[in-house]
């Protein structure tokens, strides 16, 4: 078979997302999942007992005699039953002749969610009784032999997407939740994702599949690592946060294309966009700078992408970390809708009001506020009650709420402050309209944009709420945020510099002179992707230059070099220059199958709490079992009197 027409016949995507899942729309779904695969015609029942899958029998079947196995999914008045299967489900005659008893009473006793294996004929549903709804509703399968191939006891929860249940109890029963056609369709195409971008990375641009080890050591900076005990006193292995030195080193070792589906670990709790472990599309190539990196990101999201969704448009824009903070207040801006941050300083440098004019005389002082379309007909007293109290508790700044009636009469706590020419150039400024509502801030540049970065998310959350369509359902909004400062000031001590991405991105060429000035104002060629105002993946290129990387961990960050000696060898020996990326693949997914958390998309997620709550890990271990790792577990106070228990 030519190349071409081998990846013509390549699987090309799933059906359109889901939020919400009913009885009613499963037939459809089913039909484009079954339909889609067909197109590239994989053989479904291969191997099996099975003949067929119970979804995709239709008229023309009729006559064939099949064998099919699945769950059953309900049963009506002892006449018939519906079998599922990952394809769909299918209606199956309960013989009521006296020769098929045996039959009849497998059928009719086995209780749903029993596992069966029926073989009959392919007939006709009776004129009238085709169901329009169903893809496989004009037939239904004459039953001959049946055999119960297993028995399901009373269960937990319903096997039904619209039931609603906990996520605690979904997590304890996953094997039974993944039953669910909604965890079924994440999960496939999640798969056939992963597959589309396989064959973009090896098949279309020569990139190497390898895998890294998950035993390492610690990485200094960066997230808290997992430790794994080894026999040898004292000594640890950690679980990589990321194959970041592995990756490097690839490069050194001249395979300079590298990819992997990578689990990675990091110990910072469970959060409903964070796992503990948790997925990267990780990517490093040689003799890269970052637009190569981007265009490549860009072409595989465009290669991977489900084909029913619209199609990703490319290249994707840019905006600078500097400009995303004074814009979105944030580094990984919603660009699905408006609502900027807009500087309104020059409006008031006059004002009697006192708390602008307080803020405008101090050295960094401004003034800013976001427009919020049609707050006025939206937002009720306590919402904006909230927001000041909000602004007030958690930034420690006020916030001015502005009305913009019809009237011309503002309603503000100031408004008899506000003179007519500042009034003209707010709504020049903030193009407003009537019913708006102004949210406006005054303090320190940064601070004054986080606060207002947040309320632009709170408020377009509020109004969509109350009805408004503020974000298409149906958009992806991708977008690059670069020139990012190559260092932030540590949380803990903001006298100390820690990298914004991590120690080994380059700076940026232009400022490469600043590292040995004024370190914090020195920009990097670190890149972050968005989409719809999560962060779904980060890279930078790298430092390749031993001295450089000396220089940045042990002068500029303080770590300590000796725990990265090998990889500051690997760079003086011809390490050629190269560059990365990972993408969060369990977020990118969660994304485009509309789910709300990634434990939707993960088979086997974590609990909030970082707890598997199906086998109980992480378990205690007798403390015999410790001694060859020469570990006692010192127990705190309290927990020892839970134990007692
Ligand atoms: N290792 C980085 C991360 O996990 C990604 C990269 O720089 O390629 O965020």
């Amino acid at each position: 078979m030519s190349f071409p027409s081998w990846l013509s016949q390549l699987y090309r995507g799933l059906s359109r997302p889901i939020r919400r899942t009913t009885q009613p729309i499963w037939g459809s779904l089913y039909r484009s999942l079954v339909q889609s695969s067909q197109r590239r015609n994989p053989e479904f029942s291969s191997f099996a007992v099975r003949t067929n899958t119970c979804g995709e029998l239709r008229s023309s079947h009729l006559g064939q005699e099949v064998t099919l196995c699945g769950w059953i999914q309900y049963r009506r008045q002892n006449t018939f039953l519906v079998l599922r299967d990952f394809h769909g489900l299918v209606q199956v005659v309960i013989p009521q002749d006296e020769s098929a008893a045996s039959v009849r009473k497998i059928l009719c006793e086995a209780p749903v969610e029993s596992v069966v294996q029926v073989s009959g004929t392919v007939i006709s549903r009776p004129a009238g009784q085709e169901n329009p709804k169903m893809p496989t509703g004009e037939i239904e399968i004459k039953v001959k032999t049946a055999e119960l191939l297993n028995a399901c006891k009373k269960l937990p929860f319903e096997i039904k997407d619209f039931m609603k249940k906990t996520e605690g109890l979904r997590l304890q029963y996953r094997y039974l939740d993944l039953r669910s056609f909604q965890m079924q369709y994440n999960l496939r195409l999640r798969s056939q994702m992963v597959m589309k971008m396989r064959e973009y990375l090896c098949n279309l641009h020569g990139f190497v599949d390898i895998e890294t080890p998950t035993l390492f050591k610690r990485t200094p900076g960066g997230a808290k690592e997992f430790l794994v005990p080894s026999r040898e006193p004292g000594k640890f292995y950690s679980l990589p946060q990321s194959p970041q030195q592995f990756k490097q080193l690839l490069m050194v070792g001249g395979l300079d294309r590298y990819f992997q589906v990578a689990r990675c670990y990091r110990d910072e709790g469970s959060r409903p966009d964070r796992q503990p472990e948790f997925t990267q599309i990780d990517i490093e190539m040689s003799f890269v700078d970052q637009t190569g990196i981007q265009s490549l990101i860009e072409g595989l999201l465009q290669y991977s992408w489900p084909n029913d969704k619209d199609p990703v448009v490319v290249p994707f824009p840019t905006v600078t970390f500097t400009e995303a903070l004074a814009t979105y207040g944030t580094d990984k801006p919603d660009t699905r809708f408006g609502m900027k941050i807009i500087d309104i300083s020059d409006v008031f440098r006059n004002t009697e009001i006192g708390f602008l004019q307080d803020a405008l005389s101090k050295p960094h002082g401004t003034v800013k506020a976001i427009c919020i379309p049609e707050g006025a007909k939206y937002l009720k007293r306590k919402d904006i009650e909230s927001i000041r109290k909000f602004a007030a508790d958690h930034f420690n700044q006020e916030i001015l709420p502005v009305f913009l009636n019809a009237n011309r009469n503002w309603n503000s706590p100031v408004a008899s402050f506000i003179m007519e020419s500042q009034r003209l150039e707010l709504i020049r400024l903030m193009d407003t309209q009537e019913e708006d509502v102004v949210l406006l801030t005054a303090g320190e540049h940064n601070k004054a944009c986080s606060l207002l970065g947040k309320l632009r998310l709170e408020c377009a959350d509020l109004l969509e709420t109350r009805g408004m369509v503020l974000r298409d359902p149906t958009l992806f909004s991708f977008l690059w945020v670069v020139d990012f400062p190559l260092f932030l000031p540590k949380e803990e001590n903001p006298r100390e510099l820690e990298s914004a991405h991590h120690p080994f991105t380059a700076p940026h060429p232009s400022d490469i002179h600043l590292l040995y000035t004024e370190p914090k104002k020195a920009r990097s060629q670190h890149y972050d992707l968005v989409l719809n105002g999560n962060e779904i993946g980060g890279g930078s290129i790298r430092i390749h230059n031993a001295e450089l990387q000396r220089y940045i961990l042990a002068t500029l960050l303080k770590e300590d070099v000796k725990m990265l000696s090998h990889l500051l060898q690997a760079l003086d020996y011809g390490a050629p220059p190269h560059g990365g990326i990972a993408l969060g693949l369990d977020r990118l997914i969660c994304l485009v199958t509309g789910s709300p958390s990634i434990r939707d998309v993960i088979a086997f997620p974590k609990s909030f709490r970082g707890h598997d709550l199906m086998s109980n890990a992480p378990d205690s271990i007798p403390s015999e079992e410790l001694k060859p790792y020469h570990i006692r577990v010192s127990w705190p106070t309290d927990s020892k009197a839970e134990r007692a228990h």
